[in-house]
């Protein structure tokens, strides 16, 4: 896919507040990973290396990518800056318009990006801590690279525990990762909800984990992302743990239009979703948890 010549051209000196906080920078695609069926990671890079090297992130921030022609999607960052320099890692499940013509590009086409934004997982805040980090299909990505941080910096926490399921074996995502986070002590626990005749691992769903291990509540965080329903039972199952609930944090998803909290789509309560969030401590949005979208 080719950028049509009357593309904006991001970051340009003479924009504006808005139209810097609303165009895209364009990133070449340069690598691509198939992850699972209808799951792919992009390693992008900002075509612009000025702009490449002014772009910082924080584990648990997200993106709006934007196809021409075909819109934009929210889409977390799937590692950190250190573990890839100079490059943007996202991983996507292909469902709909934005993320479906992604999944049609080749290595060297390009896409827009607008972004950092969002709030990150609070990875100074648990530090000392023992931390349970549970996520389901797609939830693993936007845990990735507060995965990669704290396999960077081990000493800096207690007990970490990575409780992650998938649909099926063909669904879980970066396999080959799992041995290396292992050797880093950490607990992996991978479980599935329907096995295979390749798979001798557990099944059932990830809140179920808790049964199988001890939490010390007083020095205890959890970390948690994926379907909603699952993440509500991971905080039921934390909560009946005793882990306080400033101690649990939740990535919420709701469709995103602006990213910046200026147009309202993702507004729940009194916080918009992209500005505050994704990332909130339980104690701050248990009351808008269980409301749906509309
Ligand atoms: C902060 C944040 C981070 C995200 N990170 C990732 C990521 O790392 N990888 C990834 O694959 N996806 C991620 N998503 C989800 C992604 O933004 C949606 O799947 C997005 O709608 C895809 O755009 P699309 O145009 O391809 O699909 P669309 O054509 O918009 O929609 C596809 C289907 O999903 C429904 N839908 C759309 N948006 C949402 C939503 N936000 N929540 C629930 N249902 C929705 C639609 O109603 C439709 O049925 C994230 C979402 C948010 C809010």
């Amino acid at each position: 896919m080719t950028v049509p010549l009357s593309m904006p051209n991001a970051g340009g000196g003479s924009a504006g507040y808005a139209s810097k906080l609303l165009l895209p920078h364009w990133a070449d695609i340069v690598k691509i990973i198939p992850e699972a069926e209808g799951v792919t990671t992009y390693h992008l890079r900002l075509t612009d290396p000025e702009v490449q090297a002014r772009y910082r992130f924080q584990p648990g921030q997200f993106n709006m990518l934007y196809v021409p022609g075909y819109g934009e999607a929210a889409i977390s960052m799937s590692s950190d800056l250190e573990s890839n320099p100079g490059l943007v890692v996202h991983t996507i499940r292909h469902v709909g318009n934005v993320t479906k013509a992604i999944s049609r590009m080749k290595v060297g086409d390009v896409v827009g990006l607008r972004g950092p934004f969002g709030t990150a997982w609070p990875l100074e805040q648990i530090r000392g801590k023992d931390v349970v980090i549970a996520c389901g299909g797609i939830g693993l990505p936007p845990l990735r690279g507060a995965l990669y941080h704290i396999l960077r910096q081990r000493a800096d926490y207690g007990k970490v525990t990575l409780l992650y399921g998938a649909r099926t074996p063909k669904d879980l995502m970066y396999p080959d990762e799992y041995e290396t986070w292992k050797q880093a002590d950490i607990d992996v626990q991978v479980t599935v909800d329907r096995g295979d005749e390749t798979w001798n691992g557990r099944i059932g769903v990830v809140p179920m984990w808790f049964y199988h291990f001890r939490v010390d509540p007083r020095k205890t965080a959890v970390l948690t992302c994926g379907p909603e329903i699952m993440m509500r039972f991971v905080i039921y199952e934390a909560l009946a743990r005793r882990i306080p609930t400033s101690q649990i944090f939740v990535s919420l998803e709701r469709n995103m239009k602006c990213g910046q909290g200026a147009c309202g789509h993702c507004q729940q309560g009194p916080f918009f979703i992209c500005k505050d969030g994704p990332v909130f401590p339980f104690s701050a949005i248990e009351s808008i948890f269980n409301v749906e979208e509309y």
